[in-house]
């Protein structure tokens, strides 16, 4: 698969994350949270996806000191249901408070043999796949639908204003030695894509971003209106907006989202109106222990059988053969452990100029 750009500058894994990390324990965070955020971010650049790596390094600094975020809170349960829990992220970091609700739901599956959980007033919970490969870790099968109360961003299939958020969907499956995971947002690029875009990353596909006039644009001023080379990116300054993936399909799965990670954990919807005047994730998750079903051995040697057999359809172009959920993630991880993140030099520019002003000196 192609790489980035050979001009791109490749930071070592170690390195990246102990910037990261400094620069969050600089801010004001912990040293284990400012670890797992690191963690996280760098996890998804590794996994190739930039839009929900270190690039939010900057945003998420902003988003603390304006107290958009709090650094410090654990996930509450609010309702213990035994196979189920709703749980209250408080405006927690994500990073802390998602893995906390996914760790309940987790323990309480291999109890029970299912359990669902509502998390509401999460900070930005990243990438969704990492929550999805936590319950592999523990050889559950999940499904996280996701929303971000307060974000409008998407316009549904047929219109041009925001009114959904790039609402993420993730499901994994545990089979032995092949892990399967399903993650994306149900916009036809995540928000991040723009903003990694709007800083001299890949260029966004045809047809992602509509105008208001209905013209359809790959120009990340479309989102964002004007801005500088290097600095923060608002998308409340752009008039345009981005489409729904898989026309009124994706944008009906948009829409589930709202219900399921918006209206039933309580966190609330992308709008009409933001009045908490801030913004924060809901997720509704799935976790399911196929041992309690009794049937994991036939589950696992079905699920490889086909796996296999999918991985096996003669592929269109002889030289992309056809891959699994979660191929394009593994694949990347290894080239990009093994040589560094890539990163454009504007992003790079902007995490330095962030660890600058709080007194970080990069390792690099
Ligand atoms: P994407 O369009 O790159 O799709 C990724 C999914 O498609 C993965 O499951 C991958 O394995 C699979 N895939 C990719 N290429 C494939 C191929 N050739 N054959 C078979 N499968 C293939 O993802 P995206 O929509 O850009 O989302 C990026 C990330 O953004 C996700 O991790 C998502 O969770 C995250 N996100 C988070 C939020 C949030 O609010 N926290 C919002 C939106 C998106």
């Amino acid at each position: 698969m192609a790489e980035a750009p050979a001009d791109q500058l490749r930071i070592p894994t170690p390195a990246l994350t102990a910037l990261v990390s400094d620069i969050f324990v600089a801010a004001g965070c912990d040293a284990a949270e400012s670890g797992r955020i690191a963690t996280h971010l760098v996890g998804a650049n590794l996994a190739g996806h930039d839009s929900h790596g270190v690039v939010r390094v900057p945003r998420y600094v902003e988003w603390l000191e304006a107290g958009f975020v709090v650094k410090g809170q654990d996930a509450e349960v609010v309702t213990d249901g035994g196979a189920f829990a709703v749980l209250d992220g408080k405006w927690g970091f994500g990073q802390t408070v998602a893995p906390q609700a996914v760790a309940l739901g987790i323990a309480r599956a291999q109890q029970h043999g299912v359990c669902v959980t509502a998390l509401r007033n999460a900070g930005h919970i990243g990438r969704v796949g990492d929550y999805a490969e936590q319950a592999i870790a523990a050889g559950l099968i999940s499904i996280h639908f996701v929303n971000v109360a307060g974000s409008v961003l998407v316009a549904p299939f047929g219109g041009v204003e925001r009114r959904f958020s790039t609402n993420p969907v993730s499901i994994g499956v545990p089979l032995p030695g092949k892990p399967l995971v399903l993650d994306f947002a149900t916009s036809l690029v995540a928000e991040g894509k723009v903003l990694v875009a709007s800083s001299g990353g890949k260029k966004l596909p045809e047809g992602a971003l509509i105008e208001p006039d209905g013209r359809l644009s790959t120009d990340p001023h479309t989102l964002y209106g004007p801005y500088e080379a290097v600095g923060p990116r608002n998308p409340s300054n752009g008039k345009g907006a981005i489409r729904a993936f898989g026309e009124h399909k994706g944008s009906g799965l948009a829409f589930m989202c709202e219900m399921l990670a918006g209206c039933l954990t309580a966190g609330g919807t992308s709008g009409p109106v933001n009045e908490r005047g801030r913004i924060a994730n809901g997720m509704l998750s799935v976790f399911i222990s196929p041992k309690h079903f009794g049937t994991q051995a036939e589950f696992e040697r079905m699920g490889l059988v086909y796996a296999d057999w999918i991985a096996e359809t003669q592929p269109a172009n002889p030289a992309e053969p056809v891959l699994l959920p979660g191929d394009p993630e593994n694949q990347r991880r290894a080239d990009r452990t093994a040589h560094g993140v890539p990163l454009p030099a504007e992003t790079w520019s902007n995490i330095l100029a962030t660890a600058t002003r709080l007194g970080v000196k990069s390792p690099v």
